[in-house]
């Protein structure tokens, strides 16, 4: 989901991300409060103050978002989960979508902490705004603050809703969790319920439109085929992580992905490696060992002419450990990992010694047959999960 992501800033170790997706959202936001809110509620100001403050606004907006995203992943960090980005996505809290909390507990505290943390900030705000009103600040400033203070706890309220994987929806998981001992049939109710509330904005939102409000009325359409898709998209990639939780990743180990020795020299790599085989990265062994990693990036590098002189060996660079995983981890933690990294395949190492490559589409292929058989007679392919 997000694919074209930008590389922000790092605060506290973590490397802050925004969509491109947000960069239009902000542009959206910006021109909605410089043409409409404002304006409206502050008729006497000047068409470029209202853009300043449209753009001020915006700004603060997604400085509020990330504080959000903050107060979730420093709680989630406390109670022992990896999370080392956040990416800003279109409504905010569908980023921590990565971790696996351990507990209901966990998972409860981790969930609440951003509503919590956007309560504060619009009342503090809201506070602000009426101090400002007092002392009689000038008017665009107290328009900004009392435009985040409702803003950031319209975000806690969005973000309360009971639909997974929203905050709300995972406040929910977690109480089912812990109710039902069941992450599984949690998630399945929590989604479905999340899928539902997505039907719920569209049908809204249809009735808006008929009312006259066509903007209005398509932002919730939008919304709700959102919420559908993030919900139904959460509930199948749990259900993958529980049918792949048990299997040992060697069953999924592909070894067709030759070991490529170091002599190969680069021009027969080209011609029958890359053009050839599966994958874009391949693996350079010396006595069984992995010594190091090679795709079009490294040949990209030398002059064509070249290519037949020089051997892989001497492109080769490190693999990076992101690139590997243990053969004792599972398949689940192959497909965390491979997800968490955008990429389709990972090799399998037992220390140095390089087993193979495990292929997201053989993880795929496994669950989808495994739920296939599962499934009751007359259900078929309904149940088919991921892509
Ligand atoms: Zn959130």
């Amino acid at each position: 989901m997000f694919q074209k992501r930008i590389e922000l800033l790092q605060l506290f170790g973590f490397r802050v991300y925004v969509d491109v997706s947000w960069l239009i959202i902000a542009a959206l936001v910006t021109w909605s409060l410089a043409s409409g809110v404002f304006p409206q509620s502050y008729p006497e100001l000047r068409p470029l103050t209202y853009w300043i403050m449209g753009l001020i606004g915006a700004l603060m907006l997604f400085l509020s978002i990330v504080v959000h995203e903050f107060s979730h992943s420093l709680v989630a960090r406390r109670s022992g989960l990896p999370m080392k980005s956040i990416t800003l996505f279109l409504f905010g809290g569908v980023a921590e979508m990565e971790a696996q909390p351990k507990s209901p507990g966990a998972e409860f505290s981790m969930a609440v902490a951003g509503p919590i943390a956007s309560i504060l900030l619009g009342g503090l705000f809201l506070a602000l705004s009426a101090w400002g009103l007092a002392q009689s600040w000038p008017t665009p400033l107290r328009g900004i603050l009392s435009y985040l203070g409702v803003i950031n706890l319209v975000l806690a309220g969005f973000n309360l809703l009971p639909a997974f994987p929203l905050d709300g929806g995972r406040i929910l998981r977690s109480l089912l969790w812990h109710w039902k001992h069941d992450l599984l049939a949690a998630t399945q109710i929590a989604a479905r319920v999340g899928r539902v509330f997505g039907w719920l904005l569209v049908a809204i939102g249809a009735l808006n439109i008929f009312r006259g409000g066509l903007v209005g009325g398509l932002w919730l359409i939008l919304i709700g085929l959102f919420l559908r898709s993030i919900a139904q998209r959460a509930y199948q990639e749990m259900r993958l992580r529980f049918a792949l939780r048990d299997e040992a990743l060697q069953r999924f180990i592909d070894d067709d992905a030759a070991a490529l020795s170091p002599d190969l020299p680069v021009d027969e790599f080209v011609e029958e490696y890359l053009y050839r085989r599966r994958g874009r990265t391949f693996a350079i062994v010396a006595d069984g060992k992995l010594k190091g990693c090679v795709g079009p990036a490294q040949v990209r590098r030398i002059p064509k002419r070249n290519w037949a002189r020089k051997t892989i060996g001497q492109l080769s660079r490190r693999c990076p450990p992101k690139r590997r995983i243990g053969v004792d981890e599972s398949a689940a933690d192959a497909f965390d990992k491979m997800r968490r990294q955008r990429l389709r395949s990972l090799f399998v190492v037992d220390g140095e010694r390089l087993l193979g490559t495990v292929r997201l589409e053989s993880l795929l292929r496994f669950v989808s047959a495994k739920l296939d058989l599962e499934s009751p007679a007359g259900d078929e392919g309904s149940r088919s999960p991921g892509p």
